[in-house]
């Protein structure tokens, strides 16, 4: 999952961004509310983390415009304690959850992982698909009830497949949930993952569409 995270003060940033790398999300940080833009306009994100006090364009702003261009994707505000005005007219204007600073960075991962589940209409914490299940909080996998043991960019590489089931992805949308932009970019990394999930899954379970990509068959 590739997260966008607009924050302007360096240290909350970088340890942001950290405990969210650390979690097995790609996160591509930029610093005020221009830069922001120009990311949304120019990549696929799917949820973004947005601080409120930004410099060029505010967080509200950003928001604004991100829900007037029809953009759908979650929005979770980060704000000081005493913003109680700001916070509720983030989320009277279409921002999905926020917390209040300072935050835990585990609890921060909680409500990013409650709203990507949100978003793909789910509301139990596990994914299933047939014999498959994953849980992305602790990373566990199991097929047929046994623990399977998935490295950490095959996991993401099956969460992104069994976030839309049925639904192609390219090599390219797959490696921009893989890796933000500082991540140098291996050129088969994905066949490699894909390759080595599908001796652990059983060779249908992804499906390679020749020329276009890779998808997880709506039923197992
Ligand atoms: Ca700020």
């Amino acid at each position: 999952m590739r997260l966008l995270l607009v924050e302007d003060d360096p240290m909350i940033g970088k340890s942001v961004r950290q405990g969210l790398l650390q979690d097995g999300f790609s996160v591509d940080w930029v610093q005020d509310g221009a830069a922001a833009d120009l990311a949304l306009a120019n990549e696929v994100y799917d949820l973004m983390l947005l601080d409120l006090g930004l410099p060029k364009k505010t967080g509200s702003q950003v928001l604004r415009s991100l829900r007037a261009r029809g953009n759908p994707i979650p929005v979770l505000i980060l704000t000081a304690r005493d913003a109680v005005a700001d916070r509720v007219k983030a989320l009277d204007g279409g921002a999905d959850d926020f917390l209040t600073k300072p935050f835990d960075l585990d609890e921060l991962s909680a409500r990013v992982r409650a709203l990507l589940r949100r978003r793909a209409g789910r509301a139990t914490p596990s994914i299933t698909h047939g014999n498959l299940v994953l849980n992305p909080a602790t990373h566990e996998v199991s097929l047929k009830g046994r623990p399977l043991v998935v490295s950490a960019r095959e996991f993401a590489v099956l969460m992104a497949l069994l976030d839309r089931p049925g639904v192609v992805l390219s090599r390219a949308q797959l490696e921009e949930k893989l890796y933000g932009w500082d991540a140098e970019v291996e050129s088969n990394a994905v066949e490699v993952y894909i390759h080595s999930l599908r001796k652990k899954l059983g060779r249908d379970f992804i499906k390679n569409i020749r020329g276009v990509g890779y998808m997880v068959p709506t039923k197992a």
